[in-house]
């Protein structure tokens, strides 16, 4: 029997193998889920760290919105309604109890609108944003500096339990600020006043502290500026007071109140006079005498110092043209009045009407002008030279004078603070050491120096064995009026001697 053996029939009848068995279904199912899922995550992972991303996106430019707000635009520190909250945030732990005490300082520039009116605007601000840098320098990261406008600048200090470690911050602040500001290659110099309030238990709250700053604040300016003042209760009642008296210094010229002493300067070998000194004086209607160191600070920051000044200038020329031609005269003149710019014309007119030779007139002024030294004072004190006035530097050694400056300034003399000359006398190293430093720099400018307050023959002495050149002060000469009214403040001062 022939069988159908052909392989394709064998193969016909042979069992079909299964290619495609569910599991395999499965299995492609199962992959295909799987990459969905993959996919699927993969899509939800980077929609996930998309929203992240614009979320970090929009927390960052939040949070540098939130910057920009707290923070100044130009020096970067705290701006004024970021810094009240830290402050009340600080000052609620001091009344809770958490923190001892902070100190809250209230900074103002002095000088820095000359900056801005003789260099311009990007001057000013570069020299702001430096004051900034260097107020952050040495208050450090645990304390906050703020602008709070312009030229005012604040810190909290943020343990501050005592008044002493607060002011000798402050001193370091205003001695920082007080290094000058090189801008476009150019020196400039300006200062600050720091008013001060400490906070402790029991304080009162944000608006009165503030304003107990405020207060310290104007008492560091009448000071003279360049300083810093804590605040005492007692302030207020001296501000009112001084308000009432301004009022009436500013109507004392036209009513004739003020009048003029002289004090001889002698010359230290034959104690001859060769100068006498104009001292102001204000008879007060109601108050009796007042003396210059309590009105001068009310005309300089009443702005009324210049008329007062532009008076002194005249009278006294005018007297001084009636002395002997070899006697001169010499007037202090107020940092404030040089900034005038009318300053120059009120000194050409009052020689021109007294017919007083411009080299018989000396003009002092203190170590404050250093800090508001620029071109334009510069010149003013080189005309006034050119002119054949001389210039003095009085109460020398006292401030801060930046020696570098004493040689471009003309000077003809020195005088020496009397705090110096009568500790010298009295044997105190410190002092002597500071007269024969001044004595020893003057002589190597071709200076004169004057020694003040020489009340005893041994003060003379110790002043010419120094090596001072003229001596002023109560032994050779009290300050008189003419006619021979001697100064009562000088006579209560004998008296009490006697
Ligand atoms: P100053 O320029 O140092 O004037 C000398 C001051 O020392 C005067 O006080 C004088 O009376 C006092 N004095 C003089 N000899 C002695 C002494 O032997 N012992 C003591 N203890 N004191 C002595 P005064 O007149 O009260 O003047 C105080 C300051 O007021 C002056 O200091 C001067 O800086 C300023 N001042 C006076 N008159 C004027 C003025 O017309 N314009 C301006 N801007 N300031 C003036
Ligand atoms: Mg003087």
């Amino acid at each position: 029997m022939q069988t159908d053996a052909s392989p394709f029939a064998i193969a016909a009848s042979a069992p079909i193998p299964e290619l495609v068995t569910p599991g395999h279904v499965l299995t492609v199912m199962l992959a295909i889920g799987f990459v969905g899922a993959l996919v699927l995550a993969c899509g939800i992972f980077r929609a996930f760290r998309e929203v992240n991303r614009k979320r970090k996106a929009l927390d960052e430019a939040n949070r540098q919105l939130l910057h920009a707000s707290r923070h100044d635009s130009l020096t970067g520190l705290v701006e004024r309604g970021h810094f009240r909250e830290r402050f009340e945030e600080l000052l609620s732990e001091v009344h809770g109890g958490s923190r001892p005490g902070i100190a809250l300082m209230l900074i103002d520039l002095d000088f820095f609108k000359k900056i801005n009116d003789a260099h311009g605007h990007r001057a000013g601000d570069a020299v702001l944003v430096d004051v900034a840098r260097r107020f952050r320098e040495v208050v450090g990261p645990a304390n906050i500096v703020g602008r709070l406008g312009g030229d005012e600048f604040a810190v909290i200090v943020a343990d501050a339990a005592d008044d002493a470690a607060a002011k000798k911050l402050a001193d370091r602040l205003i001695a920082r600020v007080k290094m000058p500001f090189v801008v476009n290659a150019e020196e400039l110099c300006i200062g600050a006043s720091i008013g001060i309030v400490i906070a402790a238990a029991g304080a009162p709250g944000a608006s009165a502290l503030t304003s107990n700053a405020d207060l310290a604040l104007y008492e560091a300016k009448r000071r003279g500026r360049g300083t810093s003042v804590v605040y005492r209760p007692e302030m207020r009642a001296a501000i009112e007071e001084r308000e009432l008296l301004e009022g009436d210094l500013s109507l004392a010229l036209q009513h004739g109140q003020l009048g003029l002493c002289y004090q001889p300067i002698v010359g230290a070998g034959d104690e001859a006079i060769v100068c006498r000194e104009a001292l102001v004086r204000w008879h007060h209607p109601v108050r009796g005498l007042l003396y210059p160191d309590l009105f001068i600070p009310l005309a300089e920051s009443r702005q009324i110092i210049q008329q007062i000044g532009a008076w002194v200038l005249r009278e006294a020329c005018t007297e001084a043209a009636r002395w002997d031609d070899t006697i001169c005269l010499s007037l202090n003149i107020s940092t404030v009045q040089l900034l005038d710019p009318a300053f120059l014309k009120s000194v050409v007119e009052a020689l021109a009407s007294s017919g007083l030779p411009a080299d018989r007139l000396m003009l002092e002024f203190d170590e404050t002008i250093f800090a508001g030294i620029d071109d334009s004072l510069f010149a003013l004190l080189q005309s006034l030279h050119v002119l054949g006035v001389k210039l003095v530097l009085d109460h020398f050694g006292r401030g801060s004078s930046s020696l570098s400056y004493l040689e471009r300034l003309n000077l003809s003399a020195v005088k020496i603070h009397r705090e110096f000359v009568q500790a010298a006398s009295a044997g105190s190293p410190r002092s002597a050491a500071i007269v024969d430093a001044i004595v020893s720099l003057a002589r190597s400018l071709d200076l004169t120096v004057t020694a003040e307050g020489v009340e005893t023959a041994q003060h003379a002495d110790a002043m010419r064995a120094a090596g001072c050149t003229h001596l002023q002060g109560y032994h050779f000469g009290r300050p008189e009026a003419i006619g021979g009214a001697a100064d009562p403040r000088v006579q209560v001062a004998q008296r009490a001697r006697r």
